[in-house]
């Protein structure tokens, strides 16, 4: 028996048309770089206007237990704000200053995206995928829920009018996908410009990116290629060379 509430599961897809409009939704100040950077940098080289939001402060982002967190929150402030005008020439940042390993899905945080959705009025939303398994970080499960409920509220007039004339974004990226559906190809250029803007946040170096930038460079040029290799894998899964791969949502 068929019935309109049962979906077949979509093909898996390749590229996308280049939104006009894209917000890019992150836990912490590098998230975005790791999972959608490349992506980010080719539509902003093709014209696509850029909002970059950042859930939480970063400020336990670090290894060290001397650090000082509000000292640590600014750095990481001033990171985004490079990595993201290097990834993409011109986005717009916007911090929403929940403290690190802290954030929540709860009405604060979904008016909060959803007061930037209806403001920006992206065509495109990529964010976390909460539904990834055994995926640890509770602020990752958070900014992946608080963005799926703030694409509803954003969407649909009756929820929270008081923030703004109701928008519905064309389609949502999860990336870091539990399944992943659709991929976005891209090239040398991108490629270079994520790992750029990953290495703008210099704070994070050693413990996400194993670099101690102490050597001559071994592990910073092992750093490069690892990016290049997981794009090359993901690539691959979709037959095209470099890739990001994300669990792409139409008809929201
Ligand atoms: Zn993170």
């Amino acid at each position: 028996m068929t019935s309109t509430y049962f979906h077949e599961p979509a093909e898996a897809s390749t590229n996308m048309e280049v939104p006009a409009r894209v917000l890019a939704i992150g836990a912490h100040p590098d998230d975005i770089e790791f999972g959608a950077g490349a992506t980010l940098s080719k539509w902003a080289q093709a014209g696509t206007a850029v909002m970059i939001v950042i859930m939480t402060d970063g400020s336990k982002g670090t290894w060290d237990p001397e650090a000082n967190p509000l000292n640590l929150a600014q750095v990481r402030q001033g990171e985004a704000r490079k990595a993201a005008g290097t990834l993409t020439g011109s986005a717009e940042v916007e911090f929403l200053g929940w403290r690190d390993g802290e954030l929540k899905a709860n009405d604060r945080s979904v008016s909060q995206l959803c007061y930037l959705i209806r403001k920006f009025r992206p065509d495109a939303v990529v964010g976390h995928d909460p539904w990834k398994r055994y995926r640890l970080h509770p602020d990752h499960r958070a900014a992946g829920f608080a963005t799926t409920d703030a694409i509803v509220a954003s969407r649909d007039p009756h929820f929270l009018p008081e923030l703004g004339a109701h928008h519905r974004p064309n389609s949502l990226l999860l990336f870091e996908a539990d399944e992943a559906n659709h991929c976005e190809e891209f090239g040398e250029v991108a490629l270079r410009l994520k790992i750029e803007a990953l290495l703008c946040h210099r704070s994070q170096h050693l413990s996400s990116m194993e670099i101690n930038n102490a050597g001559e460079g071994t592990e910073l040029r092992q750093f490069r290629e690892t990016v290049r290799s997981s794009g090359e894998r993901t690539g691959a899964l979709f037959g095209v060379e470099l890739g990001e791969s994300f669990h792409l949502i139409r008809g929201l």
